[in-house]
């Protein structure tokens, strides 16, 4: 069935030998040393447009695209000038520079329903800033999350849901003190009656309440447009701020994310991702009333001796430009929309067990053939089937995420002749596993 071998790993085991020497696990984030897939992590050398090649000089079309940053693919030549030329005049000076106007600009006229932001330097750090702004404008101590959306490894939020409709977290990391975890409440995805519930119970003590609006980090998890209404309803109703975090959908699904797409308004905002160009960056944004409680105008401390970072601003903007350019989205959203329909029609006719779920270029393979998952709940744990994907797609030249639980991301790059090269591929893997 699978060949066991296939492609040369030899230059890249030998560096993750030598990495596992250095790191925790070979690496410095965990998705990355393949435990879910097993093999071996590919240690990657270059890119350029859909492309990755590993340092075995084995060529991929890539859909991991650097975990969604790279809405363009790799090295595209505007954001490669714009680094460069601002690189030449140094690297960081902790001292403001007009590039932070610039990308500010640029993302406030086009976003309304934030006054201003602040820049940070990871998603993490935004979600992090993000719930102290709440707490501290508030005056309130506990928080919302759901079960299923993942928004960095702030500790607040490294929480699980506990049995029951409406329960106080339990910490899913080791060094989240239990203290912590229980000022967060988890609740299932798409469930109104959990939220009101929880509401009325508790939404005196509620400061915020976060949600990823396009849940992309444990499967595609769309919700309902109408629970994520009502979501903002009962959140105006009962006083608790409103975090959208937008870390992946935002400047992915539309330039203004999911709040644009679904016509709704957060009390605050997220960004990650796409807003670096590649370089790290993050950001959160609010109302000038919110905001103006950020330091240095207002109590809730917030920093950062990169932040703002002017090479990662230029690369930010010259992406970002181009992401407002007309129709961008809308050929980025057809041409995924068709791959995607290719894939499912293919598996539909041949019975296969897997229908692909997509958002504009984000998808996901659901391999439990149900038609719509909207709670983590309902994913089939077993992921053999993407697994055995994942492996027989490296051996033809095909890099996805390695983990069953990602989404893939479709770029600018990934012109047809990509996607149908991608197809032939996928259907012939999955022909191999399923026959
Ligand atoms: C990636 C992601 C984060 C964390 O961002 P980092 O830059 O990895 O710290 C937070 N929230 C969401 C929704 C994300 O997708």
């Amino acid at each position: 069935m699978m060949t066991q071998e296939g492609i040369d790993r030899s230059v890249s085991q030998e560096l993750f030998n030598e990495s596992k020497n250095y790191f925790p696990g070979g690496v410095n984030s965990p998705v990355r040393a393949f435990k879910s897939v097993g093999g071996t992590p590919l240690f990657i050398k270059r890119g350029d447009g859909p492309y990755i090649w590993d340092e075995d000089d084995n060529k991929f079309i890539d859909f991991c695209c650097s975990w969604g940053p790279l809405i363009l693919g790799h090295n595209d030549p505007q954001v490669f000038d714009s680094i460069v030329q601002t690189l030449k005049n140094g690297a960081s000076f902790g001292a403001p520079t007009r590039k932070e106007n610039e990308l500010a600009a640029f993302i406030l006229e086009r976003i309304p329903f934030i006054d201003k932001l602040r820049f940070v330097s990871s998603g993490t750090e935004a979600v992090m800033s993000a719930i102290r702004l709440a707490r501290g404008y508030s005056g309130k101590n506990k928080i919302v999350k759901f079960d299923g959306c993942y928004h960095g490894h702030v500790d607040a939020l490294l929480v699980n849901a506990g049995s029951g409709l409406v329960t106080f977290g339990t910490s899913s990391s080791a060094g989240v003190p239990e203290s912590f975890a229980k000022e967060t409440l988890v609740l299932p995805l798409n469930d109104l009656e959990a939220l009101k519930s929880c509401f009325e119970t508790y939404a005196d003590d509620i400061a915020c309440v976060i949600i990823e609006p396009v849940p992309a980090n444990n499967g595609l998890l769309l919700q309902d447009k109408s629970f994520l209404t009502e979501l903002r309803t009962l959140c105006t109703k009962y006083n608790v701020l409103l975090i959208f975090d937008e870390v992946i959908s935002g400047f992915r699904v539309a330039f203004g994310g999911a709040a644009e797409l679904y016509g709704i308004t957060p009390d605050i905002v997220t960004y990650g991702k796409i807003i670096g160009g590649g370089l790290p960056v993050g950001a959160y944004g609010a109302k000038k009333e919110i905001m103006q409680f950020v330091s240095p105008d207002g109590p809730v401390y917030q920093a950062g001796t990169l932040s703002g970072n002017p090479v990662a601003m230029a690369a930010g903007l010259a992406q970002l430009k181009r992401c407002a350019e007309d129709n961008f989205y809308v050929d980025l959203q057809a041409k995924t929309k068709a791959f995607v329909e290719k894939i499912n029609s293919y598996c539909a006719q041949n019975n296969f067990p897997l229908e692909l779920v997509s958002i504009g270029s984000i998808f996901w393979f659901s391999f439990n053939g149900k038609k719509r998952i909207t709670a983590s709940s309902q994913i089939n744990p077993d992921m053999s089937n993407f697994n055995k994907l994942h492996n027989y797609l490296l051996n033809v030249g095909v890099y996805f995420g390695p983990s069953g639980y990602e989404v893939g991301f479709v770029s600018e790059k990934h012109r047809e002749e990509h996607l149908n090269e991608t197809f032939i591929k996928i259907s012939a893997g999955l022909k191999s596993i399923f026959t």
